[in-house]
């Protein structure tokens, strides 16, 4: 296991924040630790017929609010430190973009490379019977969600294994990033990267601090490195490209890729299905390994993989001048001030990839209200918007061309309406920690858990201490 102790980093980022917030000290301890942690450990049946015994944890990290709510990881390196890390920065996320539950998450250490998809479905069920044995998981308990090494695959067994056990109207809100036949909702898959997306151009928008990096305001034109190519790295790379920005850097397992003039995304992904690699990418220079392109020249890093990959080994040597936090911890404490003393403007990890918890709570109101975004006044709203058209028309000289009469009168489906509820909590969320920020003058990662420790510990001001 790496000596690496997240848990504890994230808790000197609260530390720093905590001077500038009214609460006592056992109160702020009270906010920092982690309410229940449930370390599980179970056989399954391996294809050869062979027994493996399997590891996993479920920590809930905050009871402020119920439920509690954060992703389940698969990776051979899951452990109970990250697991309490993950769930503590869950709590900090949910707060800043005001979504009303308590952080938790849930992982299991193993290597899917080296299990069947059947042998990854029984590992997946059991541990769900697990979680519903002791109470870790139901809509109004614990509402776990994808993280690294998951997706819809393994939410829809979660449903389905929860469904077995519970005859609750509302079991589809047990889980979200489900598929959509299972109870998910259009926009899930994409909202992490969609939000990262809308984070970093809100952070472009700001004239000063553009100013202050030598940068021209917006994403059009400026380049990019990203360290990831999953859910998360894959999404984000893809609006910040149709936004008009290059991708010149990108980090996989088997190594990384530098091209000045830029790569197309979707080729890559193309290429890498192809061939398993993204090394030997037309056009693109083979770097020595993984971690090189992450001091590579560009203006932006979006690092979308795992924690501790920014760290006092390599960050005196990052060349960005905007590293935007897409995957949790990706910066070591110590990398956060050498890269502060540097200039760079560090978007933080718990504001910018809470795209995925946002969507989630749509997912799981629409669970709670069993009917789809839209579905009511979709066709209600359309007729309305043709209604004023033929008003303009018949009171004006204007005509309208098909194309344009299709255009302006639109409802809004699901996927619209999840869209455009998640760039309005990125926006907002960004603005109240700049408010943060400049009313303590601090970074925006000490302004972020200002903002959040604030929430959290409100609540439980208001709540009292029990009994
Ligand atoms: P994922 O499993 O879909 O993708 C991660 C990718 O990173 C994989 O393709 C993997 O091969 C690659 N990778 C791993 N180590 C690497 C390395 N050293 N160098 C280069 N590439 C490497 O996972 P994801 O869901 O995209 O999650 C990525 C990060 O985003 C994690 O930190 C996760 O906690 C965070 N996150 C995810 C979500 C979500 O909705 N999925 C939400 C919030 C935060």
């Amino acid at each position: 296991m790496s000596t690496y102790k997240f848990f504890e980093q994230v808790n000197k980022n609260f530390d720093k924040a905590a001077p500038y917030t009214r609460f006592e000290k056992g109160l702020l301890d009270q906010i920092k630790i982690a309410n229940q942690v449930y370390e599980i450990t179970f056989p399954i049946r391996r294809d050869d017929g062979s027994i493996d015994v399997i590891k996993g944890w479920r920590v809930e990290h905050s009871h402020h609010k119920l439920p509690t709510k954060g992703g389940i990881r698969y990776s051979r390196i899951v452990n109970e430190d990250e697991t309490k890390a993950l769930a503590a920065l869950m709590t900090y996320k949910c707060a800043l973009v005001d979504v009303p539950f308590g952080g938790a998450k849930g992982g299991i250490a193993v290597d899917k490379r080296k299990y069947s998809d059947k042998e990854m479905e029984r590992i997946t069920r059991r541990y769900t019977y697990e979680l519903i044995k002791k109470n870790f998981i139901g809509p109004a308990v614990d509402v776990p969600a994808p993280d690294y090494g998951t997706g819809s695959r393994e939410m829809g067994w979660i449903v389905d294994t929860y469904r077995q056990f519970s005859n609750d109207l509302n079991a589809e809100g047990c889980v979200t990033g489900k598929p959509i036949q299972q109870g998910g909702v259009r926009g899930r898959t994409e909202a992490t990267g969609m939000g990262v997306f809308f984070g970093i151009r809100e952070a472009c928008s700001k004239a000063d601090d553009m100013k202050a990096l030598g940068l021209e305001t917006g994403v059009d034109g400026k380049t990019f490195i990203v360290q990831g190519l999953g859910n998360v790295g894959y999404h984000a790379s893809k609006y910040m490209t149709e936004a008009g920005a290059s991708l010149v850097g990108v980090a996989e397992q088997e190594g990384s890729i530098y091209k000045k003039d830029g790569i197309d995304l979707e080729s890559l992904m193309a290429f890498r299905n192809e061939t398993g690699s993204i090394m030997d990418f037309e056009g693109a220079i083979n770097l020595p390994d993984k971690s090189t392109v992450l001091t590579e020249p560009a203006d932006i890093l979006i690092p979308a993989a795992l924690e501790n990959q920014i760290n006092e080994g390599n960050a005196k040597d990052v060349k960005v001048k905007i590293l935007a936090e897409a995957a949790n911890g990706p910066t070591s404490s110590e990398a956060h001030d050498i890269l502060k003393e540097k200039g760079v403007l560090i978007i933080p990890d718990a504001y910018l990839n809470a795209g995925g918890v946002v969507v989630s709570y749509f997912e799981w109101l629409k669970n709670l209200q069993h009917v789809r975004f839209g579905r009511i006044e979709k066709r209600f709203d359309e007729n309305a918007l043709r209604n004023v058209l033929d008003a303009v028309e018949n009171l004006s000289s204007i005509k309208f061309s098909d194309i344009e009469r299709l255009n302006l009168t639109q409802g809004a489906g699901e996927f619209e309406l999840v869209k455009s509820g998640l760039e309005e909590t990125m926006v907002t969320a960004y603005n109240e920690i700049l408010g943060a920020r400049s009313e303590y003058d601090v970074d925006l990662r000490t302004a972020s858990f200002i903002v959040a420790i604030n929430k959290v510990g409100t609540i439980y001001e208001q709540m009292g201490i029990f009994p």
